[in-house]
Formats: C-alpha cells, sequence, structure tokens
C-alpha cells in the first residue's frame, strides 16, 4: 500500500516536472525566435539608418560643391586673373571638405587655388561618370597636382576637388561600413564613388534591397533624386554577436514565463483538488446548506413553491458558488451524493409543509442523478417517509445536461410514472427543441434569466421570449419565468398570459429554512407578492 501511495506520488510529481519542463521550453522557444525577429529587424534598420545618413552627408557635400563651382563660374572676373586666383582661395580656405577650386577647360585645368596658373596645363582624361551635366573623376591619384589630388567635379568650366578624407568620415566606424556609388539614372551608370569594393551589382544596389551575400549583410539606398546611392553593410557574425546576448536574455524570460505559467497551472489544480476534496468532506459530514427561493404565481401575487438551492462554504470558510462547485462535482462524478444530500435535507426541512399538496418543492438534478440507478429508490424513500405526494416534488434538470437522450427518456418517464414533475432549467440555453422536451414528459419549462434580464432591452434574445410562450402555451407546458428583477419584467410575462410562475430577487431572495419557513406559514394571508417581496427581499 505504501509502496503504491510512493509510485503515485512520484508519478504526479514527474508530470508536473515534465508540464514545467515543456512550457519552460516552449516559453524559452518562443521568446528567442520573438526576439531574433525583433532584434535582426532593428539591426537591420541601424544598418538602412547608417545608408540614409550617408546619403545625406553626400547630399550636403554636393550642395556645398556646386555653391562653389556656382560662385566661381559668376564671379565676373578676368578668367584665372591674380583676382579670380585669389577668390579661389577664399573659397578653399572657408570651407572644410573642398581641398583645391580651378578653372578647367575640356578636361585641362588652367589655374586653381591651390597650383594657381598652370603653364601648360595636363589633361586629367575623360571623367568617370557624368550626372545632369556635372563630371566627376572618381580616382583621387589622377587630380591637378600632387597636393590637390582627390575626388574631383566639373561643371560650366569650373572644378572642384574634395578631400579623400571627407567620405571615410561618411563612413560608419567598424563593424559597420558604407560604400558610396554615383548611380546616373538617365543611362543607368553607376560608379564606386569611395568605401571598400562589394559584391553587389548595379541592379541590386539600386533596387535598395536587402540581401547577404558571402555572410555579409548589405542594405544599399538609392533615393530617387540623389546622385549617390549608399551601401551599408556589416559582416554576419558582427551583426549576430549583438544580437545573441539580448536574445538570450529572452529566452531566459520565456524560460521563466513558460514555468511560471507551469506552476500556476500546477497550483490551480492543486487548488481545485483541494477544493475538490473539501468538497467531498462537506458532503459526507453533511456541510452543505440550503437556501429556499420563493416561486409565485404572477397572477395572484402567491407563493406558488419554493427552489431548493445548495449553500458551501469551503474550510476557509468562504462562501463557493454553486454555479462552481455543482459543475465540479459533475466533472469528478459525484454530484449524486449532493442531489441525495439536498433531498433528504430538503424534505426534512420543509416535508411538513408539503403534506397537503399546495405547495410545491422543488430540486435541481443532473443527467448523473438519472443515471443513477438508487435514485428513484432513495427519492422514494424520503417521500414516502415524509408522508408527502410526489406530485408536490419538482426535479430540475438544466437543458445542458440533457446529454444523452435516450437514457435520459427512460429514466424521466420512471419518475414521471412515479407522480414527480419535471422541470427543465435554464430553458434557452441548450438547443433541446420544445416538441422534443413535451415528448419527454417534461412538464415545465424555467426560462433562463438570461432572457428575463432582456425583456425591455431590445435586444435579439427578447424577441425570441414570445415564441417560446406561445408554444409552450400549445404544448400545455407550465412556464416558469426566473431571474425577473423588475417590475416592468413581471408584467411582461403576467400581459402574456401564459400562466408563467415567476421566480427572481422582484419576489424574494433564496432563504435560510427558518425564514421561508415563516414565510409559507403566512402567505394564506398574503395577496399579492408585493407584501411577499416585502418581507423576503432581503440580501
Ligand atoms: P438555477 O437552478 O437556475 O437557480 C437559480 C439561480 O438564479 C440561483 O443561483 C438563484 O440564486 C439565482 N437567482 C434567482 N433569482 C435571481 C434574480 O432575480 N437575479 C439573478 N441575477 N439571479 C437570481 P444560485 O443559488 O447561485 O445557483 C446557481 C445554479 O447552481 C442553479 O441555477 C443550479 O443550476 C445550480 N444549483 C444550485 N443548487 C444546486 C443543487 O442542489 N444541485 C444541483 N445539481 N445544482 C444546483
Ligand atoms: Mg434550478
Ligand atoms: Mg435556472
Amino acid at each position: 500500500m505504501r509502496v503504491k501511495t510512493v509510485a503515485w506520488l512520484s508519478r504526479e510529481s514527474a508530470g508536473r516536472l515534465m508540464l514545467l519542463a515543456v512550457l519552460g521550453i516552449c516559453g524559452g522557444i518562443l521568446a528567442y525566435s520573438i526576439a531574433r525577429i525583433v532584434l535582426f529587424q532593428t539591426e537591420r534598420s541601424e544598418l538602412e539608418h547608417s545608408a540614409q545618413i550617408s546619403v545625406e552627408n553626400a547630399g550636403r557635400l554636393g550642395a556645398e560643391s556646386f555653391a562653389a563651382m556656382e560662385a566661381v563660374a559668376k564671379d565676373g572676373l578676368p578668367l584665372c586673373s591674380d583676382r579670380e586666383i585669389a577668390f579661389m582661395r577664399n573659397l578653399v580656405f572657408n570651407s572644410l571638405h573642398i581641398r583645391d577650386v580651378g578653372r578647367s577647360r575640356d578636361g585641362k585645368v588652367d589655374c586653381s587655388a591651390g597650383v594657381g596658373r598652370v603653364s601648360s596645363p595636363a589633361r586629367i582624361g575623360p571623367p568617370d561618370i557624368a550626372i545632369r551635366g556635372v563630371q566627376f573623376w572618381t580616382s583621387t591619384g589622377l587630380m591637378i597636382s600632387s597636393e590637390a589630388h582627390g575626388f574631383v567635379l566639373e561643371r560650366d568650366g569650373v572644378s572642384v576637388v574634395l578631400n579623400p578624407e571627407t567620405f571615410k568620415t561618411m563612413e560608419e566606424p567598424p563593424p559597420r561600413y558604407v560604400t558610396g556609388f554615383l548611380y546616373d539614372r538617365s543611362r543607368d551608370l553607376m560608379v564606386r564613388r569611395s568605401g571598400n569594393v562589394i559584391p553587389l551589382n548595379k541592379e541590386e544596389i539600386a533596387a535598395g534591397r536587402f540581401v547577404e551575400r558571402q555572410g555579409v549583410y548589405y542594405q544599399p539606398l538609392c533615393p530617387e533624386r540623389s546622385m549617390a546611392c549608399m551601401v551599408a553593410y556589416e559582416a554576419r557574425t558582427d551583426f549576430l554577436a549583438k544580437i545573441r546576448p539580448v536574445s538570450v536574455a529572452w529566452a531566459l524570460a520565456g524560460v521563466l514565463t513558460g514555468m511560471l505559467l507551469g506552476f500556476m497551472i500546477i497550483f490551480a489544480a492543486l487548488r481545485r483538488r483541494t477544493m475538490e476534496s473539501q468538497l467531498r468532506r462537506a458532503i459526507r459530514r453533511g456541510g452543505l446548506d440550503l437556501a429556499y427561493q420563493p416561486i409565485v404565481d404572477l397572477d395572484s401575487g402567491m407563493m406558488a413553491g419554493v427552489e431548493a438551492l445548495a449553500r458551501w462554504s469551503n474550510d476557509d470558510g468562504e462562501p463557493v458558488a454553486p454555479d462552481v462547485f455543482v459543475p465540479l462535482a459533475e466533472s469528478k462524478g459525484f454530484v449524486t451524493e449532493i442531489t441525495r444530500s439536498v433531498m433528504r435535507c430538503a424534505i426534512k426541512d420543509l416535508g411538513d409543509l408539503l403534506v397537503d399538496g399546495d405547495l410545491r418543492m422543488s430540486v435541481n438534478i443532473t443527467a448523473q442523478d438519472l443515471m443513477d440507478p438508487g435514485f428513484l429508490a432513495e427519492l422514494e424513500r424520503c417521500v414516502s417517509a415524509a408522508g408527502i405526494l410526489p406530485g408536490a416534488i419538482g426535479l430540475e434538470l438544466t437543458e445542458r445536461s440533457m446529454v444523452d437522450y435516450g437514457a435520459a427518456t427512460e429514466a424521466l418517464a420512471q419518475l414521471k410514472v412515479a407522480g414527480y414533475r419535471v422541470y427543465i432549467d435554464d430553458f434557452g440555453t441548450g438547443y433541446s427543441s420544445l416538441a422534443y422536451l413535451h415528448r419527454l414528459g417534461v412538464d415545465a419549462l424555467k426560462i433562463d434569466q438570461a432572457f428575463t434580464q432582456t425583456i425591455g432591452t431590445g435586444a435579439v434574445t427578447a424577441s425570441v421570449v414570445p415564441q417560446i410562450l406561445d408554444m409552450a402555451r400549445q404544448l400545455d407546458l407550465l412556464v416558469v419565468v426566473e431571474g425577473i428583477e423588475t417590475e416592468e419584467q413581471a408584467e411582461y410575462f403576467r400581459q402574456s398570459k401564459a400562466g408563467s410562475l415567476g421566480q427572481g430577487w422582484l419576489f424574494g431572495r433564496a432563504l435560510p429554512v427558518e425564514e421561508i419557513r415563516k414565510l409559507i406559514q403566512q402567505r394564506s394571508s398574503m395577496r399579492h407578492y408585493e407584501s411577499l417581496a416585502g418581507t423576503a427581499n432581503r440580501g
């Protein structure tokens, strides 16, 4: 026996450990994957940002160069005169990036700020590219003199030499790099202007798509109106090295979250089991209480019956709603014990008041009670011991619990033959047709409070109520309306002439046995439910 307990415990613990491990691993994998995707995108947009900054820098540099060229072209001074050379020197002194400005004709430099007048001008050769009237020489070794070589632009007979260092400052520090290109869209020509040689073709650069090539991530940027295209890039290993620690941190957080979820599930299960054992113990020790709610005749306002409702407080003294503990007992297969206990108590509490037969008491039952072979015999024993007629007992079966119609039909037929009344509780929340319930021999319908509460609200469900009432009348089924809380709702059902009974807070809440006994004993003197509500409507 001891061995068995230990084995059970260890199986249980193994199950819990397994749950924690699975949820932890799943949480970790999920968080890691999400983090990788998010961080990858972030890093990628960082690369794009680098390319963007370089494009903007190139734009500024271009604007400064064009302004210098325009100033010289329009200086109105004699070509290559001392005054013009002085003017050009002034431009160079005032610029950070321009190394030299000169006058040039047919690719030959006549004079410049750096070298003055050139007696026999050297040809600097054909440009590498010409875009919108500007010629560019990208190789830095070709220029005017050894002091003034660099990146050259020429327009309208004026050339500008840019400091090659300028482009280096445009490149991001490692591990990110930028390679710049000049792009003539009209002729679809592209030349590298600065930076390292990269293995991307013109189309790929112009398209601006993120690509991975030979272990390096490349992000090109080629704005429509710009002459420059920039490609920012970073080695895959550097790229991933940055996101790995954060991804791992996320993965750990995922593991912890998954395990926390596991602990919560285990805790809930343990709590549920504790609740289950507390409930079983309470039933065994007669710890269930009963409350009785009046059911009134809507026309006369007289109390026509009561419904017995189970009440239970757990070991900490906290009340647990029947909507919680009844389904728990149902799912664990011991709800029949609740029904039997309620039945015995209720008949003990109010049996003497049911003897003369003009008051009816309802008890809630479930599909499991119908399947219980000893149920009817136990009921018969209680009823005959109290000397009451079976017709004074109503058995309320929720519509939802009638899962096995075949078996239910037989059990209901036996109850009917024995003289008990059968009510379908919470009608409208399941899917049974009224005609079918009628064939089952059901005596009454309890219209679910969800329908009652929509009366006067214009909700769609409210429109179903007249149809239910009509059908019930045609099939000669008694109607009990649940959850009547307002006079308007009571009046609606009174006007419907369905001969209905009503139950709800308007008439009275569920009361302890002593109070309901007092009400029942007083009821012969009451003509209208208001007087009933006046005393019963508490809590
Ligand atoms: P039910 O059988 O439909 O009982 C009516 C429920 O509606 C009761 O809730 C009652 O207190 C509540 N109620 C009555 N009038 C009003 C009203 O005007 N407004 C509102 N909002 N509610 C009203 P309670 O006692 O919490 O029971 C809930 C459900 O638990 C019951 O619904 C029944 O299905 C189940 N139950 C209670 N006692 C037993 C029992 O002994 N055995 C079984 N099998 N089920 C039970
Ligand atoms: Mg009920
Ligand atoms: Mg109900």
